[in-house]
């Protein structure tokens, strides 16, 4: 069966977004949402440091991974729950929401204590046991796409989350893998610009791992909005040479201002404001 046989998704005429609220933030509504952050939670100072200066410069959310799933098992695998008490004290100090992956239906119950959106990641997407899970829980679920998967595929995973109750979901675009090897992945804006049109789900673009190439991050920013997504999630890590994981394509604190500076024009001629920190949303 392809997707677009089932009635969850609507014809290309009649695309409106139902908008996600996560955290105090609205996705998929008019304003621009940037989920940003380091690629796993390291220590209380690094991801504190992290979330004002994505803050400072118009995050509304924070990323950061509790648990990895790495390649190489011998690679840093995130503090596990351990990450916990970290998370919940930057949270409590900065008003920001937590984004942060599940990998295990296991995790549900000590991570909401302290996520505001539950990251199914690429290598998760197929794993249904943990989607019929979260499909119980009422937390929204970013679903990130598998890195081979077909766009049906990734709308039969949300269908998933969907079937067991749980429709607050947000799709996030994250690159496939082609033949390409300057990139580290392939950013499939085509896919994000046939979501958009075709289901109602609010839809982010990682260009971090889309890429993993920290100068494509400005302009792939502008593309994404440009496209027609509803917002970014994106690696910035306080001092990305020494980052635990994912460091390479992690922007500094200076690189994402530079990226914000260049997205802020698109958003403009789009009439899509930056959502921003929560500071800026209480005084609105
Ligand atoms: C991440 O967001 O840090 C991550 C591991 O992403 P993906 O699942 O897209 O590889
Ligand atoms: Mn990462």
């Amino acid at each position: 069966m392809s997707f677009t046989d089932s009635a969850a998704t609507r014809g290309s005429d009649d695309n409106r977004t139902e908008p996600v609220e996560a955290g105090g933030v609205l996705i998929g509504g008019r304003e621009f949402v940037v989920i940003a952050g380091p690629c796993a939670i390291e220590s209380e100072a690094q991801l504190l440091n992290t979330a004002r200066a994505v803050a400072d410069h118009g995050a509304s959310l924070l990323r950061g991974g509790l648990f990895k799933l790495r390649t190489d098992p011998r690679s840093f695998q995130g503090l596990g729950l351990v990450g916990i008490d970290i998370a919940k004290a930057v949270r409590a100090a900065t008003g920001l929401g937590l984004c942060a992956e599940i990998t295990d239906p296991r995790h549900i119950e000590p991570l909401s204590d302290v996520v505001d959106i539950f990251q199914v990641g690429a290598r998760n997407m197929h794993n249904y046991a943990l989607l019929k899970e979260l499909g119980q829980q009422s937390r929204p679920v970013l679903l990130k796409r598998g890195l081979s998967a077909l766009i049906d595929e990734w709308l039969l995973a949300a269908e998933y989350l969907k079937s067991g109750g749980n429709s607050r979901i947000i799709l996030c675009e994250r690159g496939i893998r082609t033949f390409e090897r300057r990139t580290r992945n392939t950013l499939d804006l085509s896919a994000v610009a046939y979501v958009k049109r075709h289901t109602s789900f609010p839809v982010l673009v990682d260009p971090s791992h889309g890429t993993g190439v920290p100068e494509l991050m400005a302009p792939l920013c502008r593309a994404a909005a440009a496209v027609g997504a509803d917002g970014l999630l994106i690696e910035v890590h306080i001092d990305p040479e020494t980052a635990r994981s994912d460091g390479e394509q992690a922007l500094s604190a200076a690189g994402f201002a530079q990226a914000m500076a260049e997205l802020r024009p698109i958003l403009f001629a789009l009439g899509r404001p930056l959502s921003g920190p929560p500071a800026n949303r209480r005084s609105r």
